[in-house]
């Protein structure tokens, strides 16, 4: 089966055409700039070609079109029409509470995410201005969306309720959602093949650690806990974003500097996080070359990041009444072995013992604890399109 995976953003559009089976990648890219001019990068991993292309991207019908054009191509194609192209596989950021899983999209669903707008304003109209566009040019493809969101449903009420005026969760839906539910499903999905248990009986901290981060308590394959809530912007420092902070900051920096809530919301997202307490970069790479050389904001930065998820790890262990093995996955958590020594180390206490040899390794699935650790600590490269195309292959296949 060949399964179109598609993450459409607001100027961006990222693709892959996979069989979830074999898991082999037929072909994967990048449409960017959409509706300023539109860039195209085209991949064929097996012959590890790389195409670039200039081409007007008014819209994202266009880079659609785009793509099924480069996916169809004489010269650097990998299937010979649209027509092998069994479903399409779309990555959605906000279900709400209607979603626990991923469905198959008919217009009830689309009207669905059009009521979830409100709850990622950022996000959601270029998932559905993804699905419209796909619809356009494959009227007859059946398309699957899967949700950021989903995996988290399972939480319980006493995580997911805020402490404000119970009406705002009944009336307005505030409450913690939880984001990367893909990421840590799968890596949860990973580790308990790693470790050759069944996931129902393991307690696992997933650490998705990138540009975006957030940490979650997997209890028996379930999620019970994560650290982004109503939005993205919360939980630990990320690159540009502040994490959990005092609600009370808010208004002062407000009142003193003029800021409307458009602008403080700005320096929430764009300014804050790494690159704002370090004012060199979100870039972990960026900051670790400073911090050698002496810089000691960005020391300073990387240290309030890892101190962190190290609370949160031990806040889950607590929460679940124990734990079996942590989790680091994305961009920081496949790659830097510092920042995951620093999160994971001196906690011998709850049984964490890390084997620094093991722990000097990147982008590949390793047990990077030592060999008598009672928590075994997993390295796992994410795969979120891999679970995207699984879901939607599953669900076509129904
Ligand atoms: P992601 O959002 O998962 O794509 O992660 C992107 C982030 O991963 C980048 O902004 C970097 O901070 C980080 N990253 C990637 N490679 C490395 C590396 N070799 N060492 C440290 N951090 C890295």
């Amino acid at each position: 089966m060949k399964v179109l995976v598609i993450n459409a953003g607001s100027s961006s559009l990222k693709y892959q055409l996979m069989d979830p089976d074999t898991e082999e990648v037929f072909a994967k890219g990048l449409c960017e700039r959409i509706g300023i001019d539109g860039r195209l990068t085209h991949k064929v991993p097996a012959t590890d070609g790389k195409y670039e292309f200039d081409i007007p991207m008014p819209t994202h019908a266009e880079a659609i079109q785009a793509v099924l054009d480069a996916l169809t191509s004489a010269e650097h194609g990998v299937i010979k029409s649209m027509d092998e192209i069994d479903a399409v596989g779309h990555r959605v950021v906000h279900g709400g509470e209607k979603f626990a899983g991923s469905v198959k999209i008919d217009q009830a669903v689309m009207d669905a995410l059009e009521e979830c707008i409100p709850l990622a304003p950022l996000h959601n109209p270029a998932n559905i201005t993804g699905i419209r566009a796909c619809q356009k040019v494959m009227p007859n493809v059946p398309m699957v969306g899967v949700f950021d969101t989903a995996f988290h449903q399972t939480m319980p009420a006493k995580s997911y309720i805020y402490a404000l005026p119970y009406e705002y969760y009944e009336n307005d839906k505030v409450r913690r959602y939880g984001f990367h539910g893909t990421s840590h499903k799968y890596v949860a999905g990973r580790a308990a093949a790693m470790l050759g248990r069944p996931i129902e009986e393991l307690k696992i901290i997933t650490c998705h650690l990138g540009n975006g981060s957030s940490v979650s308590a997997v209890d028996g394959g379930k999620s019970m806990d994560t650290s982004m809530g109503f939005t993205p912007l919360a939980g630990v420092p990320m690159g540009t974003r502040s994490g959990d902070l005092d609600a009370g900051i808010l208004e002062y920096l407000m009142n003193k500097y003029g800021y409307d809530i458009k602008e403080m919301l700005n320096i929430l997202n764009k300014k804050s996080g790494v690159q704002g307490i370090s004012g060199v970069s979100s870039d972990f790479r960026d900051l670790e070359t400073a911090a050698k050389e002496g810089n000691e904001r960005a020391a300073l930065a990387l240290e309030a990041f890892q101190y962190s998820v190290k609370k949160l790890v031990g806040a889950y262990a607590a929460a679940m009444g124990g734990v079996d093995a942590i989790v680091f996955t994305a961009g920081v958590g496949e790659n830097d072995g510092p920042t995951r020594m620093a999160i994971a180390s001196g906690l011998e206490f709850m049984g964490v013992k890390m084997d620094a040899e093991a722990n000097n390794v990147r982008g590949k699935e390793a047990v990077i604890s030592a060999a008598d650790s009672k928590v075994k600590v997993l390295l796992i490269p994410t795969n979120e399109e891999l679970m995207i195309a699984r879901d939607t292959a599953e669900i076509v296949g129904k």
